[in-house]
């Protein structure tokens, strides 16, 4: 298995395995870059294929960090860990400890926090053997308000820019309507946003419908929709070669993680016309709370930094279209360019 000539690989400060028998953890943490900060990123409990696509998903997934922390103006680095171990099966009090060992020894180069197949018991597992753990039952707050407000101040920001009108009035379709969903749908309903709603679950569609006044639709015809926007706010790679000509709206721009499944996906949006917002940088208000524990940040100043996420988008999209690149790509330059002047200063 490739490391230093590994796709994904890019220049990562420090890769570790670890494995600890009697525990069965075995674990690889990834400290991507610490020059704006620790580097705090998510431990994935994970049931891989196996050790490569764990390997894969580590390297780009610390990446990503370091991006969106350097974008959210954190004095946070990029990181990420996943434990190769069924969440429900394999995942046991003992392993979670064992990982706090791991991430001990790192001396808080890397801070550990949720992520998929993660609770806050684990994380208060992880807490008994080290410091660099943020999300424990006395720090975790939800942090999902705060994302939908980001997101919320962002549709709003591209709507001024690419069609020159606030969110009153605005036709938004909301796809998925969990925490962060149901809550961006009532931001905007409030602030006179018209919306289309869809979700696999009929009870969330109803329930939001009723307290937003928004049009249920079916959730494979959400991208389709004839909308100003499209918010997807659900699980997993929306954005594809076949939904990217269907898509009804001029803007995308939502909560949902790794909305592109494919980079070039970025460019076929641009290509089609649609202002693509990128997921990480708008979406940062989650990171933004939970790192409260490593920045001091107090409701105010979370606040303050979640209301700075429209002016980075609004500089992204700058770069975008004067260095003629995808939204995503400009993103991606935009953060590297922070990291770079940062190392340099
Ligand atoms: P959630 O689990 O609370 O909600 C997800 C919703 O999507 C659920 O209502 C579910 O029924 C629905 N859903 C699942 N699959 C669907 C499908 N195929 N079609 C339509 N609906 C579907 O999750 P959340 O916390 O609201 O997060 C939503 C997205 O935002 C995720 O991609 C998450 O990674 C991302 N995100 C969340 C936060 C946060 O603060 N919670 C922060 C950053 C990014």
């Amino acid at each position: 298995m490739a490391l230093f000539t590994h796709p994904e690989f890019d220049g990562h400060e420090t890769v570790v395995f670890a494995q600890n028998g009697g525990d069965g953890l075995r674990t690889i943490i990834a400290v991507h870059d610490t020059t704006l900060g620790p580097a705090l990123g998510g431990c994935r409990v994970w049931n891989y294929a196996d050790e490569a696509e764990a390997l894969t998903d580590v390297l780009r997934l610390s990446r990503s960090m370091s991006y969106k922390a350097a974008l959210a103006g954190l004095p946070l680095g990029g990181g990420k860990s996943v434990v190769l171990a069924d969440s429900r099966r394999d995942k046991t009090e003992a392993m979670m400890r064992a990982m706090g060992r791991a991430v001990e020894r790192l001396g808080g180069r890397y801070i550990v926090a949720e992520d998929v197949g993660v609770s806050v018991a684990d994380m208060d597992a992880v807490a008994t053997e080290t410091r660099h753990v943020a999300g424990t039952t006395e720090t975790a707050g939800d942090p999902s308000p705060h994302t939908a407000r980001g997101v919320c101040l962002s549709i709003e920001a591209a709507a001024r820019r690419r069609l020159g009108r606030g969110l009153d009035g605005l036709e938004v379709t909301v796809l998925g309507l969990g925490h962060v969903g149901a809550r961006l749908a009532a931001m905007l309903a409030e602030a006179g946003a018209r919306l289309a709603v869809a979700d696999i679950r009929p009870e969330a569609v109803a329930e939001v419908a009723r307290t937003t006044g928004a049009r249920g639709i079916g959730v494979d015809e959400a991208h389709q929709a004839e909308a100003d926007v499209f918010a997807p706010c659900a699980l997993g790679a929306g954005l594809n070669a076949r939904t990217i000509p269907e898509i009804g709206a001029q803007i995308v721009c939502g909560a949902a993680n790794n909305q592109l499944a494919q980079p070039g996906d970025d460019r076929r949006l641009a290509e089609a016309g649609i202002l693509y917002c990128p997921d990480y940088l708008v979406n940062a208000g989650g990171l933004i709370s939970v790192a409260r524990g490593v920045t001091g940040d107090d409701d105010a100043a979370i606040a303050a930094r979640v209301e700075g996420i429209p002016a980075t988008l609004k500089a992204v999209i700058e770069r975008a279209e004067t260095e003629d690149m995808p939204p995503g790509a400009a993103a991606d330059s935009l953060a590297r360019s922070r990291i770079e002047e940062a190392r340099r200063a």
